[in-house]
């Protein structure tokens, strides 16, 4: 039986600030996940690299789970193909940590591709076998990327070619996302299961729209509220959006100064960087359209506050050209408020067409247009489709999920494969001036830390 899982998440924190360039749905699925199994008596430490020098090394997330923060590399945010630079370090730290305390994992749960990198050195050395999530995969980002500038990495492609072929177990999104993990990377698939991210119900319900346009002091009627929540990246189509919010206002003059696009997620004080970029491409396609009074970019809110925010919008808008999964859908249809989004990937399955929201195609502002401009005419069919919503979002409970992937992990703990059992050591190449582990040398293990001359310092 599993009882002790080392849950990798090198890039990002599962309590990093959600919304800005690198923080979003696999943040939120690492930190459910990791608590729903520390609640059930399943300790889970979940490792992380540190992106400032003052995070402590160890946080209590909740029972049983811990996040533990790695000083490697600069403690800074950082290019994410970076980190394969560091990633030996980042590897030698968690070996220090496990040896330090004296633990051994059963299973060790990787998500996204520069974790799996970090999973496959540590097998080598633990004989630990490893359950892969993706959570967005490069080959379907680089086929929807119109600008070269936007494409994933040579060396991503490569390691997620090498993962699906050499994991114990991957973890796909929905049928269509394993699908395309096999079609992608040439795989036969016999090792990729399916389970879906959650939604938490209790935090995400219907506030009614009155209650919360006056919480939020938002105007209340005639208003018309459309909502986009999300990272500001291409990816995200917000300008198809944009310019759907164009053409409605184009069609209907009389809803003009009653009409409001509320875009929740990025932060307008950051630049400099292709996320900053974004934001500026799409500020100026709002001025190009002379959309200045009806698009208001918020910036990113903190989670708890996005129930409000979802129960506030008429409707809510998920114009991606890609998704694996898609939270958002999730969390507004739980808050009752029927969502407009692209006929992609993860959002096929978790939005039914016509019952809790509309499907349309990707990239055409016009049929998004059709959409908006709809729901926000009838209030009747917002009010079923919202009701619709929440029955269809209940679905996604994180228990259900948790016990779910806990059998799981216990099927690939069973089914182990001795050929990874070895642990030959100097897998992990320090740098020269490395000093040796300062949490090896203080417990001062009664055999000697493998690492000792070679693992990075801890402080
Ligand atoms: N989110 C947030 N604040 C923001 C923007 C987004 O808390 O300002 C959260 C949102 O609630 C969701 C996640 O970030 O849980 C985004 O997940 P999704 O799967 O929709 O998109 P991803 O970022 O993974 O592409």
């Amino acid at each position: 039986m599993v009882q002790r899982i080392a849950m990798l998440s090198v890039h990002t924190s599962p309590l990093a600030r959600l919304g800005g360039k690198e923080a979003g749905g696999m943040n939120v699925y690492v930190r459910e996940l990791t608590r729903e199994l520390g609640r059930r008596g399943v300790a889970v430490d979940v490792f992380t690299r540190a992106q400032s020098p003052h995070e402590p090394h160890i946080t209590e997330m909740g029972a049983n789970a811990r996040l533990i923060t790695l000083h490697t590399g600069p403690a800074a945010p950082y290019d994410k193909n970076q980190i394969l630079d560091y990633l030996p370090e980042f590897v030698g730290r968690v070996r220090c940590f496990a040896e330090d305390e004296d633990l051994q994992y059963d299973v060790i749960h990787s998500h996204y591709w520069v974790s799996g990198a970090a999973a496959l050195e540590l097998r080598t050395m633990w004989g630990t076998p490893i359950i892969q999530m993706f959570h967005t995969l490069g080959a379907m980002k680089n086929q929807v990327a119109k600008l070269a500038a936007w494409s994933e990495s040579d060396a991503r492609m490569e390691i997620e070619g090498r993962l699906l072929r050499e994991v114990d177990a991957v973890v796909a999104a929905t049928p269509l996302d394993r699908q395309q993990m096999i079609w992608n990377y040439g795989v036969d698939g016999a090792n990729i299961s399916v389970s879906p991210g959650g939604v938490d119900t209790q935090t995400f319900r219907p506030h009614g729209r009155l209650a919360a346009r006056t919480r939020l002091r938002l105007p209340v009627a005639p208003a018309k509220i459309v909502l986009f929540v999300g990272r500001i990246e291409p990816l995200k189509g917000i300008d198809t959006l944009i310019q759907a919010l164009g053409l409605v206002v184009a069609r209907r003059p009389e809803w003009r100064r009653a009409l409001g696009l509320l875009i929740v997620g990025g932060d307008a004080r950051t630049s400099g960087d292709q996320w900053a970029g974004e934001q500026q491409r799409l500020r100026g396609l709002v001025a190009t359209l002379g959309l200045n009074d009806v698009v208001q970019f918020v910036g990113s809110r903190p989670q708890h506050e996005l129930p409000w925010l979802y129960s506030a919008a008429d409707v809510v808008v998920v114009p991606s050209h890609y998704e694996s999964f898609g939270f958002v859908p999730l969390e507004a249809q739980a808050s009752g408020t029927p969502v407009v989004a692209s006929k992609v990937g993860g959002l096929q399955f978790t939005i039914r067409d016509g019952e809790s929201g509309f499907l349309v195609p990707f990239d055409a502002p016009a049929a998004f247009a059709d959409r908006i401009e709809q729901l926000l005419d009838d209030a009747g069919l917002r009010e079923r489709m919202g009701q619709a919503a929440v029955r269809n979002a209940a679905r996604y409970s994180w228990p259900t999920i948790t016990d779910d992937m806990l059998a799981f992990y216990n099927k690939v703990e069973r089914q182990r494969s001795p050929v990874h059992t070895i642990a030959p050591l100097g897998v992990v190449k320090a740098a020269a001036n490395e000093r040796a582990c300062r949490t090896c040398e203080a417990v001062q293990l009664p055999v000697p830390c493998p690492l000792l001359a070679a693992c990075p310092t801890s402080s």
